[in-house]
């Protein structure tokens, strides 16, 4: 139906000057924060970097119909009873597809409180602020929660991205996050994913302790429901889980279990695996070794190289946002910080190792996709943190378009969405990001306003930013 739809519109377009745009449905809350509605729009005169990681377009009009773009040129000319708007000076990036996006966040209770508690009023509409207009949750504390926001924002009801929800992390014992499930037999892991696909989760995620058998049993009856498993591995080597189908890993190569002499199967031995990366050169054979059978094996990698960003000489919150906190996380936050500073030496070293070898398994032709796991010691916060994982691709040593790329079109791609999202091009989706800047010139211009259009409708990013203020860490 939605693709007929689809057509419908370009059929349209092409047969008079003002289709027919069907209105989304948008509540007296969302609409607090949209600038402009579904509509028929000329943007003019605007720096477009694609997604495609083709060079940056300058002097460039992008028109819209709807929800979705319908040319995009030079000196185009303003369709019949479309607006114009003029961009001059500024730029335009494709809405982010960002595969890491928990909707959870560490309780703001006093330190040694574990726990993380669900933000379901402030991040979604920071994600959208932050320019990510789709995302995955890779893992979740409440999926039904996460299945009805997912639902209330379709409708138009409150503001925030489009979701693929997906499943709590599926493990065994071994990790003591209070609020996930521990399961015991390979059987239970199966009956999970029904269970989940049943609820509406749309995608799969395992953990630490999970077996081999009990990988190929989850991945054998979610890939039977059409669905995707990615992992945050420690008992499993990334080799080993490549072979068994896994479709995706997460966190770069900061997981890799291949690397411990004598690795005992089966078995999560995180400071043996931490030591191993430590003890592993930059330039190894194992590496690449590794990085080619994953390529191989098309498994796609999840770079969160924003959670590992050090402490020294850094911001307490990367991308900005410090007054998004509630008062008693900006405390904890702030003093980790502190005492972090001078003392994190062997971060910076797996930091800078892993920077490069994620873009060693990027220039071996694998598909890196990015996300930004708001966890941990609460650093990284939704939106701010979109906003610097894009930065850093840069620090990394990509260029721009890369970077960009690396944030949206290889995501729409890993969602099986690459032919309505992800890209400035003709017929896809009006899912873009309008920066106050010219970000081709400097990629810290991110942080500058923004209008992020979603589905064609034009979001405020200052005032979604605004409404968030002091709940992160609360609600
Ligand atoms: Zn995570």
């Amino acid at each position: 139906m939605k693709s007929i739809g689809n057509i419908l519109l370009v059929l349209c377009s092409l047969l008079s000057s003002l289709p027919t745009v069907a209105q989304e449905k948008l509540s007296d809350e969302t609409l607090e924060f949209v600038t402009y509605q579904a509509g028929n729009y000329h943007l003019k005169n605007l720096t477009i970097i694609d997604g495609t990681g083709s060079e940056v377009k300058e002097n460039h009009d992008i028109l819209i119909s709807g929800d979705l773009i319908t040319r995009i040129g030079q000196d185009l000319k303003t369709p019949k009873g479309a607006t114009v708007i003029d961009m001059t000076g500024k730029s335009a990036m494709p809405g982010m597809v960002m595969l890491h996006e928990h909707m959870f966040y560490p309780k703001s209770t006093p330190e040694k409180t574990y726990g993380v508690d669900q933000m379901s009023f402030s991040f979604p509409r920071l994600y959208l602020a932050g320019g990510a207009t789709t995302i995955r949750t890779a893992g979740s504390i409440m999926p039904q929660s996460d299945i009805n926001l997912k639902k209330a924002i379709n409708q138009g009801k409150i503001p925030g991205p489009n979701m693929d929800v997906t499943s709590p992390h599926l493990d065994r014992e071994g990790v003591s996050i209070l609020e996930l499930p521990t399961l015991e037999t390979t059987q239970q892991f199966v009956d999970a994913v029904n269970f989940y696909a049943d609820m509406g989760v749309t995608s799969f995620k395992v953990y630490n302790f999970i077996t081999r058998e009990d990988l190929k049993a989850i991945v054998e009856t979610a890939h039977a429901r059409g669905m995707k498993v990615t992992g945050h591995l420690c008992s499993i080597t990334y080799r080993e889980a490549a072979d068994i189908g896994i479709d995706n890993l997460e966190h770069g190569f900061f997981t890799a279990s291949d690397f411990i002499k004598d690795k005992e199967t089966d078995q999560c031995a995180p400071f043996e695996l931490h030591q191993s990366l430590l003890n592993l050169p930059v330039e190894s054979k194992e590496m690449s070794s590794l990085i080619d059978h994953l390529v191989k094996k098309e498994v796609a990698l999840t770079s969160t190289i924003n959670v590992f960003e050090p402490y020294t000489d850094r911001e307490v919150l990367p991308g900005g946002g410090l007054e998004a906190l509630y008062s008693g996380s900006k405390e904890k936050v702030y003093n980790r910080w502190a005492r972090k500073q001078g003392n994190d030496s062997l971060d910076y070293i797996n930091f800078n190792k892993g920077k490069i070898w994620e873009k060693a398994f990027y220039n071996a032709g694998g598909l890196l996709v990015a996300g930004t796991d708001p966890t941990y010691d609460g650093r990284i916060v939704a939106g701010y943190a979109n906003m610097r994982l894009l930065e850093l691709f840069v620090e990394m040593g990509f260029t721009v378009p890369e970077a960009v790329k690396i944030c949206t079109v290889n995501g729409a791609k890993y969602l099986e969405q690459e032919s309505e999202i992800g890209s400035i091009e003709k017929g896809k989706k009006a899912d873009l990001i309008i920066i106050n800047g010219d970000l081709s010139q400097d990629i810290a211009n991110i942080r500058k306003d923004k209008i992020v259009f979603k589905n064609g409708v034009g979001y405020n990013s200052p005032k979604l930013f605004d409404s968030a203020k002091g709940y992160v860490g609360i609600r």
